[in-house]
C-alpha cells in the first residue's frame, strides 16, 4: 500500500506518511516534529548489529537477545484470560531444527506469522517451563532485512519499532533531495551531502559503520553551526548599515564621571570603556559582548555606559536573568549612578501592579531614563520613549531572541551583553558572531586570594570545626548543594536532608536557606539577611551561582563537587574573596568519584583563571557529554559536540565567507531555515 503513495517531500506534514494520522501528528508537533524532515532529525539512539544469525538448534542461553532465521510453522493463538493473549509458533530452520516462539498480547502477530514466508526473528530467549528454550516477543522481518537496525527513542505515541517503519517511509523524501548548501558546497566544505548523511544515519550498512556514522553526524553538526554563523553574519551586515544616535561626552565630563566612582578603574576596565565610548559615538548600533571573569568589575562598566547614554538624552535598560540579581544590580547601579545624577527605576515581576504600571508609564513618557529589571522589561506592555542602550547581563540565561526583544524596544538601540561564562574564541565567533568582543582580563587590586581545597567525606569534622572558628571570627559561609531534595535511588547530597544536621553542627551560627522552591521574596529576604550579616551561613542550591555579591562571604563549601561542571564550580568560587578577607573554597566530594571527576577537581584546585579553566574543560570533556555543552550556556546545540566538533567551527565560518563572496548567503540562509526551522526558536 505504501508503494502507491507519492514520495513525501521534506517539508510535508508527517500525515503524508503511512500510519500517521492527525492525532499522532498533533503529538509529534508537540515534540517539535512538524515535517517529514523533522522526523529524519530524530536520530537513532543506537544501532543493533543483526548480522550474526544464531543457529536455530543452539541459539544461545536464556536472556540472550538473538537473531534466528527460518519459516514459521504451527501458528496458534490462545486467549488464556482477559488480559493474556498468546500467539505461539515454531520456527523451523532449513536443517530441520525447531525453536518455539511466543508473542504475548500481540494478537496481530497471528496473521503476520501465518502470512510470513522465510523470516528473521529478533528477540530474547528464555527457559520454557517444560524444558528447552523459547523466543519471546521477537521482531519479525522478511528475510531481505538489514544487517544493522537503528533503535529509536520513543516519540510521542510512536514506539521505537513503529518509528522505524515511519522513518523508512520518510527516507523516500530524500530521493532527488537538493542539498541546502547547493550541489557543490558540501564537497568544498569537506562535509558529506545531507541526503546521504541522513540515509546513513537511519539505514546504515555494516561496512565501515562507525566511520560513516561519524561523517554523517558531522554533517548535521556542521549545518547546526552554519545556521548560527549565517545568522550572525547577516545580522552583522544589517547592523552595519543602520544608523543609531551618536552618543558623545567630552573628555572633561568623562573624567569627572570616572572620578565620581568609589574606586579607580583597572586598566582593563578603562580599555573596555574606551571601546564602548567609540562604539556609541560612531552613529551605528553597538553590538558588544563584554566578557570577564567573575568579580572583574563588569557592573561599573555598564554603569558608566548607561550614564553616558543618559547624558546624551536617551534611555537605557539593564536586564538581569533573575529577580534576585536584578535587585542586587539595582542596588549597586544605584550607588554608582546616583553621584552622576542618574535616577534608576526597577521593573521586576514581583512589583505591585500599580507600582509596575507607574514605572511603565514613566518609561513610556521618558520621565525615567534608566531602568533595571528582569525579562519583565521585554513584556509587550513596556514601551520606551527613546531607548538608546540595552544592557543584558549573564546573557546565556536568555535566548538570543529575548536579548533582541529588548533591543527592539528602541530604534536601533545599542546593545551591551555581559557574561562571565568564558567561551573559547573560536566558539564565540560563531555563537556570538554578531557581537564585537571586549574582554576584561584583570581583577581589581586588593582582592583576597581564594584558596581552593578538595576534600573527601572523612574531612567533615575538621571542616565543621574550621567553619565554627571562621564564623566566630566574622566570616560568612556559603554551602552549596547540587539538589534541593534527593531520592532514595541516588546519593546526591540534597540540601533539605542536610539542613537539620548542619544547623545543629554549626550552632550557634545563624543559618539561612535559599533554593528554587522558595518564593522570590523568601529567597531575596534570605540573601539580603546574609548580605547584611544577620545570617552567618547560607545553605543554597546553585541559585547563588550567578552574580550574588557579598563581600564579607569568606568560605564557599560545595557539596557533591564532582557533580558540577568546571565553569559552574568556578562561578561558585567567585562568590567568595570579593572583599579583603582571606577566603576559601572547599570542594567536598562524595565517596566514590571517577578518575575523570577527580582530574577535573584537581584542575579546579590549581587553576583560578576562568578562561584557562574553560579551555582545559573543553579538552577534558569526552564526546557526547551533553551536560558539558549546556555548561557553556548554549542550550539548543542538538548535534554539535564541542569536544569533537571544534574544528568544524572554523570550517563553518569559512563556508559562510565563501557563500557571502558568491552572493549566495541569503539564499542558503533561507533554505537552511526552512529545512531546520529558525535558529533560536528552540531553547
Ligand atoms: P562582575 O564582573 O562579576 O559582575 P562586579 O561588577 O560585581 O563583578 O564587581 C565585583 C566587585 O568589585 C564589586 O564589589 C565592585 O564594586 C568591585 N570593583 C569593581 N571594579 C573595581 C575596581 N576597579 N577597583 C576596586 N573594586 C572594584
Ligand atoms: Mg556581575
Amino acid at each position: 500500500m505504501s508503494s502507491e503513495r507519492p514520495a513525501p517531500r521534506p517539508d510535508d506534514d508527517p500525515t503524508v506518511l503511512p500510519g500517521i494520522g492527525p492525532r499522532t501528528a498533533a503529538t509529534l508537533a508537540e515534540a517539535g516534529v512538524h515535517t517529514v524532515f523533522d522526523l529524519l532529525l530524530h536520530l537513532p539512539l543506537r544501532y543493533e548489529d543483526r548480522s550474526h544469525e544464531a543457529p536455530v538448534a543452539t541459539p544461545g542461553r536464556p536472556g540472550d537477545r538473538v537473531l534466528v532465521r527460518g519459516r514459521l510453522d504451527r501458528v496458534s493463538r490462545v486467549r488464556v484470560r482477559r488480559r493474556l493473549d498468546i500467539v505461539r509458533a515454531e520456527l523451523r530452520s532449513e536443517d530441520g531444527a525447531c525453536l518455539p516462539v511466543a508473542w504475548f498480547n500481540q494478537g496481530w502477530m497471528e496473521e503476520r506469522a501465518r502470512a510470513a514466508g522465510s523470516v528473521r526473528l529478533w528477540g530474547v530467549l528464555r527457559s520454557r517451563r517444560g524444558g528447552g528454550l523459547e523466543l519471546v516477543n521477537p521482531e519479525l522481518s522478511e528475510v531481505e532485512d538489514r544487517d544493522v537496525v537503528p533503535v529509536y527513542r520513543r516519540l510521542g505515541p510512536l514506539t521505537g519499532r513503529r518509528l522505524r517503519g515511519v522513518v523508512h517511509a520518510a527516507i523516500r523524501c530524500l530521493d532527488g533531495f537538493e542539498d541546502p548548501l547547493g550541489p557543490d558546497e558540501p564537497a568544498a566544505s569537506g562535509v558529506t551531502g545531507l541526503g546521504s548523511a541522513l540515509r546513513t544515519l537511519h539505514e546504515p550498512t555494516l561496512d565501515g559503520l562507525d566511520e560513516h556514522l561519524d561523517r554523517a553526524r558531522e554533517r548535521l553538526a556542521f549545518d547546526e553551526l552554519m545556521r548560527l554563523a549565517v545568522r550572525a553574519s547577516i545580522r552583522r551586515h544589517e547592523v552595519a548599515t543602520l544608523e543609531s544616535p551618536r552618543l558623545v561626552v567630552d573628555d572633561a565630563r568623562w573624567r569627572m564621571m570616572v572620578r565620581s566612582l568609589p574606586f579607580e578603574l583597572t586598566a582593563a576596565q578603562q580599555r573596555v570603556l574606551r571601546e564602548i565610548r567609540d562604539d556609541l559615538a560612531r552613529g551605528r548600533p553597538m553590538a558588544r559582548l563584554l566578557q570577564g571573569d567573575v568579580g572583574c568589575g563588569k557592573t561599573v562598566v555598564a554603569a558608566l555606559a548607561m550614564a553616558l547614554v543618559v547624558e546624551g538624552g536617551m534611555q537605557t535598560a539593564f536586564m538581569a536573568p533573575t529577580e534576585t540579581l536584578a535587585l542586587q544590580h539595582a542596588r549597586s547601579l544605584h550607588q554608582l549612578l546616583e553621584p552622576l545624577g542618574v535616577p534608576l527605576a526597577t521593573l521586576v515581576g514581583s512589583l505591585a501592579p500599580a507600582a509596575a504600571r507607574q514605572v511603565r508609564r514613566d518609561i513610556a513618557s521618558g520621565a525615567v531614563q534608566a531602568v533595571v529589571g528582569t525579562h519583565a522589561l521585554v513584556q509587550e506592555s513596556v514601551e520606551f520613549a527613546r531607548l538608546g542602550l540595552a544592557v543584558v547581563d549573564e546573557q546565556h540565561r536568555f535566548g538570543v531572541l529575548q536579548r533582541q526583544a529588548l533591543v527592539d524596544k528602541g530604534e536601533r538601540a545599542h546593545l551591551l551583553v555581559m557574561t562571565a561564562t568564558p567561551i573559547p574564541r573560536s566558539l564565540a565567533l560563531v555563537v556570538h558572531g554578531d557581537l564585537e568582543l571586549s574582554v576584561i582580563d584583570e581583577i581589581p587590586p586588593g582582592r583576597a586570594q581564594v584558596r581552593t581545597v578538595v576534600r573527601t567525606p572523612d574531612a567533615r569534622p575538621k571542616l565543621l570545626a574550621f567553619l565554627r572558628r571562621e564564623i566566630q571570627d566574622g566570616g560568612r559561609v556559603f554551602w552549596v548543594f547540587p539538589v534541593i531534595e534527593g531520592s532514595e535511588a541516588n546519593e546526591i547530597p540534597a540540601l533539605l536532608e542536610h539542613e537539620t544536621r548542619l544547623r545543629a553542627d554549626l550552632a550557634p551560627a545563624r543559618v539561612g536557606v535559599v533554593h528554587g522552591r522558595l518564593s522570590t521574596s523568601e529567597r531575596e529576604a534570605a540573601s539580603e539577611a546574609f548580605r547584611r550579616g544577620d545570617l552567618d551561613v547560607l545553605l543554597a542550591t546553585t541559585v547563588v551561582e550567578v552574580g550574588l555579591d557579598v563581600p564579607a562571604a569568606s568560605v564557599m563549601v560545595i557539596e557533591g563537587a564532582e557533580r558540577f561542571g568546571l565553569s559552574q564550580l568556578h562561578q561558585l568560587r567567585g562568590r567568595v574573596g570579593r572583599g579583603t578577607r582571606p577566603s576559601w573554597c572547599v570542594a567536598l566530594t562524595g565517596a566514590p568519584c571517577s578518575d575523570r571527576a577527580r582530574l577535573r577537581l584537581e584542575l579546579f584546585r590549581e587553576v583560578d583563571d576562568g578562561f584557562r579553566l574553560a579551555d582545559a574543560d573543553l579538552e577534558l570533556r569526552g564526546p557526547g557529554e551533553i551536560e558539558g555543552v549546556q555548561q557553556w550556556g548554549h542550550r539548543g546545540f542538538r548535534f554539535v559536540d564541542l569536544s569533537r566538533d571544534g574544528a568544524l567551527l572554523t570550517r563553518a565560518r569559512e563556508t559562510v565567507a565563501r557563500l557571502e563572496r558568491d552572493g549566495r548567503l541569503a539564499e542558503v540562509a533561507r533554505v537552511l531555515d526552512t529545512l531546520y526551522g529558525a535558529v533560536g526558536a528552540r531553547g
